[in-house]
């Protein structure tokens, strides 16, 4: 049982490296492709060994690795301890959907149309699932409505105190991805869960935030506004309630 749990966990990474790999350059699932060089690569070269370009010599990233390893991980704990609210299997189904958005936002800084509709459809299946149709949706509009009111302050802050100092930002503070994420986050938690998921994920990003400025100055390479996604917050804050609900569910009285 334990082999089938740990060869879950790798096809879950491999599956999230592949889309992370194809569909931000290609916007479709195709043929995997060296990074490096795009030139087609064997299906035995690309998922096993030697994970090497026969034609560029570029290797598979590390983070092909490392994905692999955590989601075998991921799986392990999954199975020896199920989410109370969600079980094994669809445990397993939205870990690959955070894995995938949470490595695109890292790489590309990018959350993607054909993600998010999947997110949604999945958002609204385990949703109705576990809250019925109208916390449901209500979650949702919550989640989209409170990241939307973050987007535009965000913008305004942009437009105000970044592009002063800074000519040539362009990055913005949050991206319209973002606010789509929020609404999807909602059909998953539900109200007024996503409300606790949408604050664990602020206390998050202002405490990783905080300690990433301490190590820049102490490195003596700090540079004002620099981008950090949101994405991934959001994600963690989303999946602490998923997958630790137990502890939050009296917490925040959803
Ligand atoms: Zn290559």
């Amino acid at each position: 049982m334990i082999i089938v749990v740990i060869l879950l966990g790798w096809l879950s990474g491999a599956l999230i490296n592949y889309i992370s790999d194809v569909l931000p350059k290609k916007r479709r699932l195709v043929h995997p492709f060296c990074t490096s060089c795009e030139k087609p690569q064997s299906i035995l070269n690309y998922l096993f060994w030697p994970r090497r370009c026969p034609h560029c010599s570029h290797w598979r990233t590390r983070r092909s690795w490392i994905v692999e390893i955590l989601t075998i991980l991921i799986a392990l704990c999954l199975w020896a301890q199920p989410s109370l609210v969600l079980g094994f299997w669809l445990s397993l189904v939205v870990m690959i959907y955070f894995g995938i958005v949470v490595i695109i936002d890292l790489e590309h800084h990018l959350i993607m149309h054909p993600v998010s509709i999947f997110g949604s459809i999945l958002g609204l299946v385990i949703g109705i699932q576990l809250h019925g149709l109208l916390l449901t949706l209500l979650g949702g509009l919550a989640g989209f409505c409170a990241m939307l009111v973050l987007y535009f302050l965000g913008a305004l802050f942009a437009r105000f105190i970044v592009r002063r100092s800074r000519e040539g930002f362009s990055d913005e503070a949050l991206g319209f991805g973002d606010v789509i994420l929020g609404g999807i986050l909602g059909l998953i938690l539900g109200w007024p869960a996503i409300m606790g998921g949408l604050f664990l994920s602020i206390m998050l990003a202002g405490a990783i935030s905080v300690i990433y400025l301490i190590l820049t100055v102490l490195a003596r390479k700090y540079r004002a506004f620099t981008f950090i996604p949101y994405g991934p917050f959001m994600i963690a804050g989303a999946a602490a309630l998923i997958f630790f609900n137990s502890y939050f569910v009296s917490a925040f009285g959803g």
